[in-house]
């Protein structure tokens, strides 16, 4: 305990000193230290021992320090700790003959990348080249990724400082909460959605859409579960326009929803994937676009004017090979469908009955939101969109104080915690979560 104390200490104050963060007016943040981790449990600098209610940015699937993933990293580290990418490596080729091995027969080859944002960069570029068209549609709330093209894919207001004429068109996405379509079922505010969405591409000139990209369970952006038939929906218009479907599951992938991939709940199959976080816990950066056969096939003579000097590198490749492995042995995907099922949606759906500033919850899986707001008839939110507020910062505080990290963003706290977590841990998780809402209940209508 001495040492984390000590380590605790220095690291925040070179972090001050040498550190620039992430989305930050770089004086404004007091960033939280961490000096160690086990499962699903941190430790923070001043010692105290904080259930990781976040999976930190929603990416240790498998929990921290899992035995597995680490000796497999040790043992790459000694054996072949890196190597370029135009070289074969067998801890490359067997991460993506498992990550193709999970998805649809048609999808056989992957491009591995360094994480998210590269990888919806590349999936963008590789659609333009096959389809030799430019326009890419993406739905407003969403996000993917903070390099420029994937800042200018996202739909939340990050986008805003960094736009540029990236070729991309914004929709409105189906959100049942907040419908943009005065929809009053979720059958309404699919088949509306989809209209929509159909008018934009006639309006933008569907000849021109190289790829629509999507979160196939948005996540940073709210965890909103698209409604009945909505992507059946999407995955039609781009077969009739022939436009490629590139499904984001850089957050939702990996086990996070209780399938391997968020997709799957919805019947459907995309042409590209793009991945990272889960796919091997976030224990080495890593992340790829796993793409169909007819993708492929136009880079089989012509060569892919892309590349990485990391492109699949083996300590990253080795952990995710671990972190595949380790999922199925302890079933860790069929954890998270029960976890959601029978602890955290019941227990949501409490505290949506029992507090007053809970205007919605929902998610699946091991992935989940809690939607905040002044008034349940309203819909007032908490914060304003595209802003925090105090009372959101009081809420992670106490939560804090008593043991739990949750995920904050806007006027949501999101319940994402590992996939293996016990049921004795997320019940004392949630348990602080109900606690703490009777501080946001103070500033909504009773
Ligand atoms: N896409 C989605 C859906 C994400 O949630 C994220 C990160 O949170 C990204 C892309 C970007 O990934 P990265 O931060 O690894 O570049």
């Amino acid at each position: 305990p001495e040492e984390r104390l000590a380590a605790g200490r220095t690291g925040y104050a070179l972090d001050r000193q040498h550190v620039f963060h992430s989305w930050s007016a770089q004086k404004a943040i007091e960033p939280m230290t961490v000096v160690d981790a086990a499962g699903s449990w941190i430790w923070d600098g001043e010692g105290n021992r904080i259930l990781d209610l976040a999976s930190q940015l929603v990416f240790t699937n498998a929990g921290h320090k899992h035995p597995k993933i680490i000796a497999a990293i040790q043992e790459q580290a000694q054996r072949l700790c890196t190597v370029a990418p135009q070289h074969a490596n067998d801890a490359r080729s067997e991460a993506a003959r498992l990550i193709t091995e999970l998805l649809p027969d048609d999808i056989n080859h992957v491009f591995f990348t360094n994480g998210g944002a590269d990888a919806n960069e590349h999936a963008v570029r590789m659609a333009r080249l096959h389809t030799g068209r430019r326009k890419v549609f993406s739905a407003y709330r969403s996000y993917h990724g903070g390099t420029q093209l994937a800042v200018n894919l996202t739909g939340d207001p990050r986008r805003i400082p960094n736009d540029d004429d990236a070729a991309v068109v914004h929709f409105l996405p189906a959100y049942p909460y907040r419908s943009y379509f005065s929809a009053e079922t979720q059958e309404q505010e699919s088949e509306r959605a989809l209209t929509h969405l159909r008018s934009m591409l006639l309006l933008e000139g569907p000849d021109q859409v190289a790829a629509l990209i999507l979160e196939s369970v948005p996540g940073t952006a709210g965890i909103y579960v698209p409604p009945v038939g909505y992507m059946q929906g999407v995955r039609e218009l781009c077969d009739e326009f022939g436009i490629v479907f590139i499904a984001d599951e850089v957050m939702a992938g990996f086990g996070r929803t209780g399938k391997w991939f968020a997709f799957e709940h919805f019947g459907i199959e995309p042409d590209i994937v793009t991945f990272a976080k889960g796919v091997n816990s976030g224990y080495v950066p890593l992340g790829g676009v796993a793409m169909d056969d007819a993708v492929y096939n136009t880079f089989a003579e012509k060569p892919y004017p892309g590349g990485l000097t990391y492109s699949g590198h083996p300590l990253a490749a080795a952990a995710a090979v671990a972190n595949i492995g380790a999922m199925r042995e302890e079933q860790m995907v069929e954890n998270a469908a029960a976890l959601g099922q029978e602890l955290i949606a019941p227990r949501l759906q409490q505290m949506l009955a029992d507090h007053p500033s809970v205007g919605d919850v929902r998610g699946l899986g091991a992935f989940w939101a809690i939607e905040l707001v002044r008034d349940q008839q309203t819909k007032e939110p908490l914060a304003p969109y595209g802003q925090t507020h105090p009372v959101m910062n009081q809420l992670v505080a106490s939560a804090k104080s008593q043991g739990v990290l949750p995920f904050m963003n806007m006027n949501r706290l999101h319940i994402c915690p590992p996939l293996n977590i016990t049921t004795q841990d997320i019940t004392f998780g949630l348990n602080v979560i109900d606690d703490v809402l009777s501080i946001s209940d103070q500033h909504a209508t009773p």
